[in-house]
């Protein structure tokens, strides 16, 4: 049996995290880049697609990534308490890892917008729930707000260590494959994570000379502000983890995709929901909405001709599991038929 290492020590000369820094996990990262041919092959042209499944972390989403090392360091220089502001699963991690530390967890959430599984994560993990009858930036404000004037470690992705714990992704992409991908896509909410990638691609391939990918970020249409250029006041999407009107790493993702060669693109609710549905139903990954936003922009990238895929290695990052939100599945009714226990029926049924 491999001994277990922790992400944040298997990498710690890429990652910028100070001595202080104490040892809160829970084994994250180290998730499967799993390939998924039959979904390339409905999408037309000859190319090599992977899924990043970032689900499958101990919280279901890879803000566990961050949060190892977010909470790790909070509590080596000594804070009780955490604070963030959250779209569900921010908020479940952090209760996870606070729990582990030892540590109080506050989270604010925006009323009534944070899918089931992640709220239930919270309260499970008995962090103290708040929901503010506002946004996710308005929630976001108030924590800064609050970190300002009391002792609470803020560790929403303006915290640095978040996007450190972050990179590590990236490497484990560079490690698997032996080198970076063509492309990557992901979507992007406050646009800590795809600045991660791309601080961590950087320094990789600084280190490794691995190359760089392309990077596509991908919004949701009613939540565009980086593809609009300007802020949305009121977000709409079925995407809840990406229903940010005001992203804090806004610039680093411009910045990001420019540099990279890639771009930022919005696709419809619509174009999301028929991805999850897709991906669930030719490979057996169920993802949450927002995590088949990158896929979704993929899919519509190759359809208008905007990117030609033949002959690339493609990785898309799927931040979190399906588990997160099943309302969106069970919603409008579930259309399952009833029988008698009796054989006959269920043959009716089945032999046609
Ligand atoms: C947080 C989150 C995102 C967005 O990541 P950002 O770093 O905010 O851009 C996307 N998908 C899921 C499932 C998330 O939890």
């Amino acid at each position: 049996m491999t001994p277990f290492t922790w992400l944040i020590d298997q990498y710690r000369h890429l990652l910028d995290l100070p001595p202080h820094t104490a040892r809160v996990t829970l084994h994250e990262g180290h998730t499967p880049l799993i390939p998924v041919p039959n979904l390339a092959k409905t999408l037309g042209g000859d190319f090599q697609l992977w899924i990043k499944y970032e689900g499958l972390n101990p919280t279901g989403s890879f803000k566990d990534r961050g949060m190892t090392a977010a909470i790790s360091e909070a509590l080596g220089r000594g804070a009780r308490s955490v604070i963030c502001a959250s779209t569900g699963n921010t908020a479940a991690s952090a209760a996870a890892y606070a729990a582990r530390a030892g540590m109080q967890a506050i989270v604010l959430v925006p009323q009534g917008k944070v899918a089931a599984g992640k709220l239930a994560g919270a309260i499970a993990y008995g962090a103290q729930v708040v929901q503010v009858d506002g946004s996710f930036d308005e929630a976001l404000a108030m924590v800064v707000a609050m970190t300002e004037k009391h002792p609470l470690a803020l560790v929403n992705s303006i915290n640095p260590y978040r996007i450190e714990g972050q990179k590590t992704s990236a490497f484990e992409i560079c490690d698997v494959l032996g080198a970076a991908p063509d492309w990557l896509c992901l979507p992007v909410g406050n646009a800590g994570n795809i600045t991660a990638y791309w601080a961590g691609f950087k320094q990789y391939h600084a280190h490794h000379s691995s190359g760089l990918p392309q990077v596509l970020g991908v919004q949701a249409a009613g939540s565009a502000p980086l593809v609009l250029g300007h802020p949305v006041l009121h977000p709409e999407t079925v995407a809840t983890a990406i229903r940010i009107g005001q992203p804090a790493r806004g610039e680093q993702a411009l910045q990001a995709a420019q540099e990279s060669g890639g771009r930022i693109i919005a696709v419809s609710d619509e174009q999301i929901l028929a991805m999850q549905k897709q991906l669930a139903g030719c490979e057996g990954i169920w993802v949450e909405p927002a995590s088949a936003a990158g896929l979704a922009g993929l899919a519509q990238q190759i359809e208008t001709g905007q990117l030609d895929p033949s002959g690339q290695r493609i990785v898309a990052v799927c931040t979190g599991h399906g588990m997160k939100d099943p309302d969106i599945i069970t919603q409008g009714g579930l259309s399952l038929k009833s029988i008698p226990a009796e054989l006959g029926a269920l043959d009716e049924i089945i032999i046609r």
